[in-house]
């Protein structure tokens, strides 16, 4: 299946096969990108995030404009922000309170929502790449801890020595969630696809797990619909169900895109006391970046818009299609 569906995706200009449900490449069609870099539950300094972001959405917007697939791109933006080590993720993941980073990273595939998701990784140079083996190339969705962690280095994952990852030789038993990463994508197909990667809280305890590699929680897309990547306090987003809820409102309440968002970020979770944000897009290429918190490093690009980034003040949505 994935094999097939790689082969029609490498394809820009093609007619989707009799009998599958896949849009038609059109070289004229909307496209758009969104990103987070994670919630913030204070006011910080930016370190270069926003600059990061903005080349990567730059990145991201010249090859979906010719033609890119969105779950190459939301793969290549995430390990990008990954490998930089400006971000909860990746490299720059938290530490946990044993003083080693555990990472959680998922991706979605909204052609057939195909997902894959890893957790509790110690050792996974891009967790989000070891996210997409498990989606394309096991029958599986989550594989965790140790033994995940074995499995998905047979699929091909690169690992890293401890050394790689800079908290692990400087632990911060303060360190609050910030910097999780997240991007949706729409391309010229039609298709969204949606991941997130994260370090996961600060000082959590070992073997916690929050909503980043969990579907319909961290993650979720859907062509039909739209698709989210998620930031904040983890265990709220698992509970309601944070990704998938908006998409749901969407699809069988008939809310908007901005509307459903917001209806989860500031009504359901806020009313709970869940801390975050959600990043989302539907198939019209319409884009939201809602949070409840004291900011979101965020941004988008679209064909009609240049690469757009801000943490407090600022967008919270495309121009509307
Ligand atoms: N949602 C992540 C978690 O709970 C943390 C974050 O996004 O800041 O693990």
């Amino acid at each position: 299946m994935s094999v097939r569906k790689n082969i029609i995706v490498s394809v820009f200009v093609f007619v989707a096969p009799p009998g599958t449900a896949w849009a038609q490449c059109d070289a004229n069609a909307h496209f758009a990108i969104v990103v987070h870099g994670g919630a913030l539950s204070k006011l910080v300094e930016d370190n270069g995030r926003l600059a990061s972001m903005k080349a990567a959405l730059e990145n991201a917007r010249k090859s979906l404009a010719k033609g890119a697939a969105a779950l190459d791109t939301v793969e290549a933006v995430v390990a990008r922000f990954e490998d930089s080590g400006l971000f909860n993720a990746g490299r720059g993941a938290n530490a946990n309170a044993g003083g080693f980073v555990e990472t959680d990273a998922s991706i979605m595939d909204g052609r057939d929502l195909d997902a894959g998701a890893v957790a509790s990784m110690t050792g996974v140079k891009n967790p989000v790449k070891a996210a997409r083996l498990v989606m394309e190339k096991s029958p599986h969705v989550l594989m965790v801890g140790d033994r995940g962690e074995a499995f998905v280095a047979t699929l091909g994952a690169e690992t890293a020595e401890p050394g790689y990852f800079i908290k692990n030789a400087q632990p911060d038993a303060q360190a609050k969630p910030h910097g999780t990463v997240g991007a949706v994508a729409l391309d010229r197909c039609g298709h969204i696809a949606a991941a997130t990667s994260t370090g996961g809280y600060g000082a959590k305890i070992p073997g916690r797990v929050g909503d980043s590699p969990i579907v319909g929680a961290g993650v979720f897309a859907d062509d039909s619909v739209g698709g989210f990547s998620a930031t904040g306090h983890g265990e709220f987003f698992i509970r309601f169900s944070a990704a998938r809820d908006a998409a749901d409102r969407m699809r069988y309440a008939a809310q908007s895109l901005e509307d459903a968002t917001k209806a989860v970020v500031q009504g359901t979770l806020a009313g709970h006391g869940g801390e975050g944000a959600l990043i989302g897009l539907d198939a019209k290429a319409n884009v939201a970046m809602i949070w409840n918190s004291a900011g979101l490093f965020r941004g988008y690009a679209t064909d009609a818009e240049a690469a757009n980034v801000a943490v407090y003040e600022g967008p919270t949505a495309s121009k509307p299609r």
